[in-house]
């Protein structure tokens, strides 16, 4: 069901915050996993199509209760976003371009017939739970609170049809630096033989259904050596993404200008944040007289021949969790494309060049309007 009028809104004035009587003691950081501890917190917000938002809660990070017949469990009425928060310098908590997250949230709900909200009111009420939770945000640089907003469909019953009832809730676990000895390139398979995302299909949302079937695939890739799949499109082997990163390629062009390649918007590839930051920072800061920017198709046999021929200079995946993730080998019909990487190097220029500019404004190092004060 949409939103219609007469449904109440999301409403952060309406916060009620209840706090654990049992606080935990954070990791050290240098133990943390990914996603493996939480804070001592969530957001919950529940929604029916009757009365719309109900008060969000703030309460002590725990298990809920819900019937098996909750559609979630049955008709995959689920998404997600991934996003983090950040300790500056100072001590000041910040978010990175939340209001995109906000944005990709509301496509991904509309999706799957979940409500809507203003983005700006969840914002607010994660800054709540930022601030309750504050000292479960790691202070070292490259470290985090990853955030995981999140909404299911809560309808009881077998029936397949728009849940009559939706919860949202959003979780934080500290996170330490995707990379704590330095970036490490990987090795990608070309994958032609699954297919991840399609035009028209919904492979280009964050819906919880586009990705148990991917482990089975990166298990496969795995199994050959693999740390990722390069997921190729159509009979043309189109590249859209590495993983669950947007891939970026840099080819060397015949006037001597270097090309900055990725996927356009076409529905195989999701709307990554990075993806997005990447484009608009290179267009901004790289000298045109010596770069081209691009967003277009292309595919594995560019790639394969730009190798052969020396005109591939670099390619990295890039999302939230790594910023980016240099490549250094790609399998591909009983082949290996070499990506080159200078001597005693793990990233080309160009891949640490954006990670050193998306780290300094998250971090606030660079004062710059995508990085948000939580005051
Ligand atoms: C989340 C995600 C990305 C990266 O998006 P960011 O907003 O940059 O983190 C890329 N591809 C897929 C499939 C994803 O799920």
């Amino acid at each position: 069901m949409t939103v219609t009028s007469g449904l109440a809104p999301l409403d952060p004035s309406k916060l009620t915050v209840e706090l654990t009587k049992k606080p935990k003691t954070p990791q050290a950081p240098e133990k943390l996993q990914f996603g493996k501890t939480f804070t001592d917190h969530m957001l919950v917000v529940d929604w029916t199509d009757t009365e719309g938002w109900q008060a969000p809660q703030i309460l002590p990070y725990g298990p809920f209760q819900m019937d098996p017949a909750s559609v979630v469990f049955h008709y995959a009425f689920e998404c997600f976003e991934g996003m983090k928060a950040y300790k500056d310098s100072n001590g000041k908590i910040r978010l990175f371009r939340p209001d995109k997250n906000m944005e990709r949230m509301n496509k991904s709900v509309a999706a799957i017939c979940l409500p809507s909200f203003e983005g700006k009111d969840l914002t607010l009420l994660i800054e709540e739970l930022l601030k309750i939770d504050e000292h479960w945000i790691p202070n070292e640089m490259g470290y985090s609170l990853y955030l995981r907003p999140t909404m299911i469909g809560t309808q009881v019953g077998l029936g397949v049809a728009p849940s009559s009832d939706a919860r949202l809730f959003v979780i934080a676990s500290p996170v330490g630096p995707y990379y704590p000895t330095g970036m490490k390139a990987v090795s990608l398979e070309a994958t032609d033989y699954a297919v991840r995302a399609w035009p028209g299909g919904v492979g280009d949302k964050k819906l919880g259904a586009n990705y148990a079937p991917g482990t089975r695939i990166q298990r496969m890739a795995a199994d050959k050596g693999h740390q990722q799949n390069l997921w190729l499109f159509g009979k043309e082997g189109y590249v859209t993404e590495v993983g669950t990163m947007n891939m970026f390629t840099v080819f060397k062009m015949p006037d001597g200008k270097k090309e900055l390649v990725t996927a356009p918007l076409d529905g195989t590839i999701l709307e990554g944040v990075t993806r997005d930051s990447i484009l608009a920072l290179a267009r901004e800061r790289l000298d045109p007289s010596e770069w081209v920017i691009s967003e277009r198709k292309y595919t594995i046999s560019e790639i394969a021949d730009a190798s052969a021929n020396g005109t591939l200079v670099e390619a990295f995946g890039a999302g939230t969790a790594a910023i980016v993730s240099p490549i250094y080998n790609i399998a591909w019909k009983g082949d290996s494309i070499k990506v080159p990487l200078q001597p005693g190097k793990q990233a080309g220029a160009l891949t640490e060049t954006v990670l050193k500019w998306i780290q300094d404004i998250q971090y606030g190092i660079e004062e710059h309007p995508w990085s948000v004060v939580v005051n």
